[in-house]
């Protein structure tokens, strides 16, 4: 059982501006987007996974997502892959399960 909400894995719903802004910092500072090869060059802020970072203005084409060899990834146990287009950790757990609830 994860220790985290199935939505809300950043735990936002309860976090302080100040710790808010803290947590948002923290996932920019460790985020490896930068590295991957869908990123495009100066595309900013990386950190996708993030719910109020958005997709990217940038970033096109998908080629491979390299988020499962972030630590961002590992230590809030995220499901997801290309955060950069698709859009956030949580938007794309709440759209797959809408999907999932209209078959
Ligand atoms: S999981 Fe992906 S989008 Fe999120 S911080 Fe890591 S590399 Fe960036
Ligand atoms: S979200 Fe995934 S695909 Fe997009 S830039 Fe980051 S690592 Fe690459």
């Amino acid at each position: 059982m994860s220790k985290y909400d199935r939505v809300d894995k950043f735990e936002l719903e309860t976090m302080t501006k100040e710790e808010f802004e803290k947590k948002q910092g923290y996932v920019i500072k460790n985020c490896k987007c930068a590295q991957c090869p869908t990123y495009v060059e100066g595309d900013a802020p990386i950190g996708y996974c993030f719910p109020v970072i958005g997709t990217s203005k940038k970033i096109q084409w998908e080629n491979k997502c390299i988020c499962n060899t972030c630590p961002i990834y590992k230590e809030y146990e995220l499901s997801h892959t290309f955060y950069c287009t698709r859009c956030s950790q949580s938007c794309q757990t709440i759209k797959s399960e809408a999907g999932a609830s209209r078959e």
